[in-house]
């Protein structure tokens, strides 16, 4: 077989935001099983370096380096290998169009990620889908679109990975409700008096996963599972009332459906990212692994509890959202990324997140189906009246 034949059968992945939690955890995946994938496409936010340096390991077609700040030393260091190097929103959006990409990882973080993964699906591309924000925002033009294009969208959220292992064989089913499991985050438990002088050292410090600062303070303010419970509605077609959050500490069973004959199937495993990603390389198959494998005598108990709304209003703020629709989730995601980055830069305390998101979606224009154009609007109102109250 020549080199090309061999390349064909593997399959050739554009890893967007290969630099970050994800990414580098997928490329953890691709390293590992080279027979199956090669990276065909990097691409980072601004950190140049870690971006060279992947490139010079995976040798991919092609990077992009979103800020054009980076540009000329990306070029430099990649100058003597055959690697195409491109800066700039614009290039991250039209980077997905190549020919040679089997498919998208979209591992960008928050609304940044939304442009280049509709162009992927409007391109034909299955998506392997990390960016939950992307169905937060635009949820129903996400989902019509891969519809209409035949585009699959492979959850990489462990939760909705979860929810999709389960369905394997049930897609004919009708699912009665799922249950969305939550850690509970690092201030399970805590009241709102203890919540209002936590500092973000505080709230950086996950009990059972290692991610990205953005999901790390959505997951202390459990914004992360509101966020969750729209990204389960679009990619499961589900109702509000399907939808459940229970809190499971230990973070072993992943999330559980339950059908109409009452029976409840639960995916489980030691926390590890790493698997729904590869599953989502993978599907429908399995491959092997050496991930770390769950020991039940570590965990003498799996524990469950009522998710605590008045501590941590964020969840219902999302249900409600959910239920009104239109523009209101676009609103939502883009309030909380500007409050979390002002909690992030000690401008606001973290109670100020949730009230700041509150306040934002008091003040904004409802439209009911509102267009890309009309979302692009919304969000960036959102972040202006956002910026207005974080100072
Ligand atoms: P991260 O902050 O670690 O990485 C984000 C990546 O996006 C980086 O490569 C960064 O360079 C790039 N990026 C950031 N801003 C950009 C911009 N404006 N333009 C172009 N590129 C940009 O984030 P993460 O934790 O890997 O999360 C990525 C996505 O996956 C998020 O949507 C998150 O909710 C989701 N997710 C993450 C985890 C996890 O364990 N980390 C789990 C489930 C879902
Ligand atoms: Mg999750």
């Amino acid at each position: 077989m020549s080199t090309n034949d061999e390349q064909q059968t593997k399959k050739r992945i554009a890893v967007m935001g290969s630099t970050g939690s994800i990414g580098t955890q997928a490329l953890d995946v691709i390293r590992a099983n080279k027979d199956h994938f090669t990276a065909e496409v990097l691409t980072a936010g601004s950190n140049s370096d870690l971006l060279i340096k992947q490139a010079l390991e995976f040798q991919p077609n092609a990077v992009v380096i979103a800020d054009e700040k980076e540009y000329q030393k990306v070029k430099e260091a990649l100058l003597p290998h055959d690697i195409k190097v491109f800066a700039g929103e614009k290039s991250l959006v039209q980077i997905v169009e190549m020919e040679s990409i089997d498919m998208v990882l979209a591992s960008i973080v928050g609304y940044a990620g939304l442009s280049s993964t509709i162009n992927a699906i409007k391109n034909k591309k299955p998506i392997a889908l990390a960016n939950k924000e992307t169905l937060v925002v635009a949820g129903e033009i996400v989902t019509r679109t891969a519809l209409e294009n035949a585009v699959n969208l492979f959850p990489v959220d462990s939760e909705h990975s979860a929810i999709f292992q389960c369905l394997a064989g049930e897609f004919h089913n009708k699912i009665e409700k799922i249950y969305l499991t939550a850690s509970g985050g690092p201030f399970r438990g805590k009241k709102k008096d203890f919540l209002q002088n936590v500092k973000k050292e505080q709230a950086l410090k996950h009990p059972n996963w290692s991610m990205g600062e953005k999901i790390t303070i959505d997951s202390a303010t459990m914004m992360n599972k509101g966020l969750e419970i729209i990204e389960a509605k679009w990619l499961f077609s589900l109702k509000k009332e399907q939808i459940d959050v229970i809190i499971h500490p230990q973070s072993i069973i992943h999330s559980i459906v339950q059908f109409e004959d009452g029976s409840m199937k639960a995916q489980m495993g030691l926390p590890d990212m790493k698997l729904p990603i590869q599953y989502a390389f993978t599907y429908p198959d399995r491959i092997p692994s050496s991930f770390p494998r769950f020991d039940f005598l570590n965990y003498p108990q799996l524990t469950f509890e009522k998710p605590d709304h008045e501590s941590f209003p964020a969840i219902q703020m999302a249900l409600d959202c959910l239920q009104k629709g239109g523009n209101l989730a676009c609103a939502l995601n883009a309030a909380n990324e500007i409050a979390v980055h002002a909690f992030l830069h000690d401008k606001i305390s973290f109670l100020d997140i949730a009230a700041t998101v509150e306040k934002v979606l008091g003040k904004i224009n409802f439209v009911q189906s509102p267009s890309i154009e009309t979302l692009m609007e919304t969000d960036k109102t959102a972040r202006t009246l956002a910026k207005e109250i974080t100072g």
